[in-house]
């Protein structure tokens, strides 16, 4: 690949969507919980057809996704309940919700709403049981500050998450509604992305601001970002879809690199004085003795459709990003009608197709040595969609590179999803009354210290080091981490941190239902802790028991473990016993014996006496033995 991707005029915006950590969804009281599809209750199902919106107008987007009628099919849960079923109308906005989004405003600097009025958003791919998704605009015009300059933040809006999509059909799709109604917050920035690396430093300073208010949801499909790029003489393209930051600047080099491509290609047609011609041509009876099976596979029942491209030769084998051509893009187009893919010249003769079939379809449409034949075997109404699709593809060729709405692949490129869709998507709901944000509500808010903020002051109030103070200050528990270290201030934090983050994290791997222990349960952990009752080795053991008997006390726990019971003089009588059996090993290496032989009297005592007691005691009795020796 050539392109160079500081390409001129390059502008990039992002778009992030977060979800909230609230207790309840946005307009209903049902937990945010997420759900195994396998303890659904029951499931229902719904056919759903874009209707004209309110405002008389149908979407472009919407024109699009209609082509194919599906059946959606819904997964209910115990936890979900007939607002998210749209049997039932929504509740007004949950308080803790827009309270939330108000706290984000302000740490991004923005200007916030009188009132917050919730709109209807048309969604017809079914990921909203009742057609739209619900979003409210909350402010605008704020701003963060990055290495490269001021970042505008253009919008802020709380929305209900759609539905997770659990299993596309075909002809229908399972949608599971655990998730629909969970809130979140769409930041949108201005076009002020420079470059690739910009990107990415703008999307890690949006996702540190928002995990430092500690109330957002963690892990995979929590937060998802969507880039918005264009450069110069291209388009505005959206793609969607990004779910890990490290993608974003690969994403926005490429998108930028294929829009050069597409610059490059359209310039190379008007040399060519390319055209694209609008006949379909049937050129089925060229396949009547075919062989390649995917060919043969179509044909039962089916056709073969034609369209000449007069100047496109080479071209639609031309790569715009790793492994995708524009060829991939017809193809991409085309698939909207149903079919699997199409075929063009350029990588033509393959799949089964043989030269002399080439050169008989060439000749079925007219085409000359500097044109490419694109064609399509499926049924006849089917390939119809597809060749339409693809000729309008090959037209914006010669003109523009299109605005567009992209998915994000894995691997940074992106493959078409839909065009761009209008302003015309947004409608009044009337079912829930609009929220006055009056201005003592905007003061009383307190803004949460950032996580850039955090790791200094606990490295310097806790002593904690660089490592641990960031892993605490970055993990959403680092409101319950400051609740502890305020109650039991004698606590060493290096183990409040370790509990917290690394043996509650490997007990819940094991399979450990974490969720039994309780603040209160931690709290008695950390005093005894800290009163030298339970050694570091036992704490996983005590927390296992615990999680299994939520209702035994710290206590009680400790002493079923056979903690700190160690009778007075048993230990004594244990470490004289070691000393007395290796003296040719103390004789031998002095002070330095302590440390080896403190692992075997830790083996022998298993955990019930803490650490710092042994090292003293035997530290204390092998320097009176060597003192003996001298
Ligand atoms: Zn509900």
């Amino acid at each position: 690949m050539s392109h160079d991707y500081r390409a001129p005029g390059l502008k990039s915006g992002l778009e992030i969507h977060q979800q909230l950590d609230t207790k309840e969804k946005l307009f209903c009281g049902c937990p945010t919980l997420l759900r195994d599809t396998k303890e659904s209750n029951f499931e229902f199902f719904r056919y759903l057809r874009p209707t004209q919106s309110e405002m008389g107008v149908v979407d472009k987007a919407a024109l699009e996704e209609m082509k194919l009628t599906k059946k959606f099919i819904y997964k209910a849960y115990d936890t979900t309940c007939l607002v998210e079923n749209d049997e039932e109308p929504p509740r007004e906005l949950n308080a803790d919700a827009v309270d939330l989004a108000l706290t984000i405003a302000l740490m991004l600097n923005m200007q916030i709403v009188d009132e917050l009025y919730t709109m209807r958003k048309i969604v017809i791919d079914g990921s909203n049981t009742s057609g739209f998704q619900r979003t409210g605009l909350v402010a605008t015009g704020g701003y963060i500050d990055t290495s490269a300059g001021r970042v505008g933040i253009d919008v802020l809006c709380l929305e209900e998450e759609a539905a997770q999509k659990v299993e596309d059909r075909g002809d229908s799709v399972l949608y599971s509604l655990d998730r629909l109604g969970i809130p979140l917050v769409e930041i949108g920035t201005a076009p002020d992305i420079v470059s690739p690396a910009h990107a990415k430093e703008v999307a890690e300073k949006l996702g540190m601001i928002l995990r430092s208010t500690g109330k957002v949801k963690r892990g995979l499909g929590t937060i998802r970002q969507d880039v918005n790029i264009s450069i110069a003489e291209g388009a505005r393209v959206e793609i969607k879809g990004v779910q890990e930051l490290d993608l974003i600047e690969t994403i926005v080099e490429r998108e930028a690199a294929r829009q050069v491509a597409l610059l490059e290609i359209k310039k190379e047609l008007n040399k060519r004085k390319a055209s694209v011609s609008d006949k379909i041509i049937d050129v089925t009876s060229v396949f009547a003795g075919t062989t390649s099976k995917v060919i043969l596979k179509a044909l039962k029942g089916g056709i073969v459709y034609a369209v000449n491209l007069p100047g496109f030769a080479g071209l639609a084998g031309r790569e715009l990003q790793p492994e995708r051509r524009l060829g991939t893009e017809f193809s991409d187009r085309a698939k909207k009608s149903g079919v699997g893919g199409i075929f063009h010249t350029d990588e033509l003769p393959n799949y089964g197709i043989t030269e002399e079939e080439v050169k008989a379809l060439r000749k079925a449409v007219g085409a000359q040595e500097n044109d490419c034949v694109v064609m399509v075997a499926d049924s006849k109404e089917k390939a119809k969609g597809a060749m339409e699709a693809v000729i309008i593809r090959a037209r914006e060729a010669l003109e523009i590179v299109p605005e567009e709405t992209r998915r994000a692949l894995p691997d940074g490129n992106s493959a078409y999803m839909r065009p761009l869709p209008g302003a015309a998507r947004m409608y009044p709901e009337t079912d829930v009354p609009p929220v006055e944000i009056t201005t003592d509500r905007i003061n009383s808010i307190i803004l949460p210290e950032l996580i850039l903020d955090r790791i200094p002051r606990y490295m310097k109030q806790f002593k904690l080091n660089e490592e641990l103070a960031g892993q605490i200050a970055r993990s959403g528990n680092f409101v319950l981490f400051e609740g502890i270290m305020h109650k039991v201030p004698d606590v060493n934090a290096n183990v409040v941190v370790r509990t917290l983050e690394t043996v509650l994290y490997e007990l819940e791997k094991e399979g450990v239902n974490v969720n039994n222990i309780k603040e209160a349960h931690l709290l008695s952990l950390f005093s005894l802790h800290a009163d030298g009752k339970i050694p570091n080795e036992a704490v996983s053991g005590v927390l296992k028991l615990i999680a299994g008997k939520p209702e035994l006390t710290l206590e009680k726990a400790i002493a079923t473990l056979g903690i700190g019971v160690v009778e007075s003089g048993e230990l004594e009588t244990a470490i004289d016993k070691i000393i007395g059996s290796r003296m040719d090993f103390i004789k031998d290496k002095g002070m330095n014996s302590v440390g080896p032989l403190m692992g075997i009297v830790m083996k022998e005592l298993r955990g019930k006496v803490s650490g710092q007691e042994i090292s003293r005691l035997l530290t204390e009795k092998i320097s009176k033995k060597l003192e003996t020796l001298k």
